[in-house]
């Protein structure tokens, strides 16, 4: 039988969760809900200076959002633990002496002043960067008297310096190293804290990790972490590394930097899970799309469920290309999403939208006006706009945005002084408002649309706004002729201006 599975995702808390980042957590996630295994939520927190106070929880409650919970970690625990790097120096400290003492590893002395002047002399001779190995070399006696000194020192991995050193990588097979190329890099610091490539070996091993999912930035270290296992002696894990993810151009890794997007917009790209939870998307359509960034649910069906997910989820069907980032194919999905909500989850959910909106609304008001605007929201943050002038006044816009461009302002005025009558008369029914409307245009000779666009206008402050007739059958009688009345006093006032 196969060992049980246990995979972790091991965010550095250096800041807010990034949707690659993400997309490691929910690869994880995946593998241990469909093998039935443990997923563990380790946090990488060993260096101090890139440390981000509120990252913690960002990652966190970002995971959460998104429904990616841990079974051991922060907040749970576990028979593992503890879960937080800082609080586990002593096994480092236990393993790097480990290495000393089996010959793979060794002090070193060399003051940080020296080191940079290596540094600079190798780039001289346009040499690789690193550390020239002094101290691998140093004599007993010489290696006893900067002791008895009491220099601080770090511990480095020995690395070999002939050979290759072989690593196999489930989705990329076999990857051969040249030792040469490798560095002596350092695993215990000197402040006590180890690095990255010693804590997460000595992790990885003691948590009996079974599997190691990460971003395929790692695979240049996936050498040294080989050489530390086998220098202790430890079964390797098996490592999956994900394939990268594109901006959409397909040209860089995605990143912050500023994009020119397809509607010709220059904007920051959005890549923290906090950022596309505050531009209104939703998680449930977050989570579908990350899923798509380097596996497939199958050829054809783009958007599917969490259970369909975790049923279907193979690491060998992982694919090694990278994957481009397309914020049009979230756009899109995420309307999928928003249409498949019931009315009264998508009016809960858009509260919080309008209240940063400055709208303060309860989900039981929203719900009539659902129906207007399910169709037509990209995201959440799409709401005010669509829905404001329910709740709040609407100032009178300037005259030109009433005037259909087959219309002139007088006979805009006149057009909406008649559907004026029609409004304070008929019977307030959405059908009713419709067919009157419908009627008039017919009799002042005016196609709908040169009628329509003033008491849209008039009524919502827009052009652009949900379907009339029910937008004004739940505006409700009187704000509808009380708006079209201040607009038609302004447009009045403008034809004045213009005689
Ligand atoms: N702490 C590392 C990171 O944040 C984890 C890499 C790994 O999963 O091994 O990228």
């Amino acid at each position: 039988m196969a060992a049980q599975v246990r995979v972790r995702f091991a965010p550095s808390p250096t800041g807010y969760l990034h949707v690659g980042g993400a997309r490691t957590a929910l690869f994880n996630w995946l593998w241990a809900r469909h093998t039935g295994g443990t997923f563990i939520l380790r946090v990488e927190d060993t260096d101090r200076k890139r440390y981000v106070p509120d990252s913690l929880e960002d990652i966190q409650e970002s995971l959460r959002w998104l429904g990616i919970t841990w079974d051991e970690g922060p907040g749970v625990g576990g028979p593992y633990g503890p879960y937080f790097q800082s609080e586990r120096l002593a096994l480092y400290h236990r393993y790097a002496e480990e290495l000393v003492n089996r010959g793979a590893a060794y002090r070193c002395y060399c003051s940080p002043e020296r080191l940079a002047r290596v540094r600079q002399e190798r780039q001289r001779r346009g040499e690789p960067p690193g550390y020239d190995r002094r101290c691998r070399y140093l004599s007993a006696e010489e290696r006893a008297r900067l002791e008895a000194e009491g220099l601080a020192s770090v511990v480095r991995l020995k690395v070999p310096e002939r050979g290759t050193t072989v690593v196999r990588d489930l989705l990329r097979g076999e990857i051969a190293f040249e030792n040469a190329t490798l560095e002596d890099v350092v695993l215990l610091k000197s402040d006590g804290y180890p690095t990255y490539h010693l804590a997460v070996v000595v992790d990885d091993h003691l948590m009996e990790i079974s599997h190691v999912m990460r971003a395929d930035e790692w695979i240049s270290s996936f050498p040294l972490h080989a050489l530390i296992y086998r220098a202790l002696e430890w079964e390797l894990p098996t490592f999956v590394h994900l394939p990268m993810i594109l901006d959409p151009s397909g040209t860089g890794k995605l990143s912050k930097r500023k994009q020119k997007r397809a509607d010709g917009q220059v904007a920051d790209n959005m890549t923290t899970v906090r950022e596309f939870r505050e531009a209104g998307y939703l998680p449930e359509a977050l989570f579908n799309f990350i899923a798509t960034l380097g596996w497939a649910y199958s050829g054809t069906q783009e958007i599917f469920s969490v259970d369909e997910a975790i049923a279907r989820f193979e690491l060998e069907d992982i694919r090694k290309a990278p994957a481009v980032f397309s914020y049009e194919k979230l756009e899109w999905m995420n309307g999928v999403y928003i249409r498949a909500l019931a009315p009264e989850e998508l009016a809960r959910r858009l509260v919080p939208f309008m209240a940063k909106a400055g709208i303060e609304v309860e989900a039981e008001a929203l719900l009539p006006l659902i129906p207007l605007v399910q169709e037509r929201l990209k995201t959440l943050a799409d709401g005010p706009s669509y829905l404001d002038f329910f709740f709040q006044e609407v100032e009178v816009p300037p005259p030109a945005l009433f005037i259909h461009k087959k219309m002139d302002l007088e006979r805009t005025v006149r057009a909406l002084g008649a559907a004026r009558e029609v409004l304070a008369q008929v019977v307030w029914e959405e059908e009713a408002i419709e067919t009157h409307l419908r009627q008039l245009a017919k009799a002042l000779g005016l196609k709908p649309g040169h009628l329509f666009q003033p008491i849209r206008v008039a009524t919502t402050g827009k052009r652009v706004a949900p379907p009339l007739f029910g937008t004004l059958y739940h505006l409700g009688r009187e704000r509808v002729l009380a708006r079209v009345d201040r607009a038609i006093a302004a447009l009045k006032r403008a034809l004045a201006r213009q005689e």
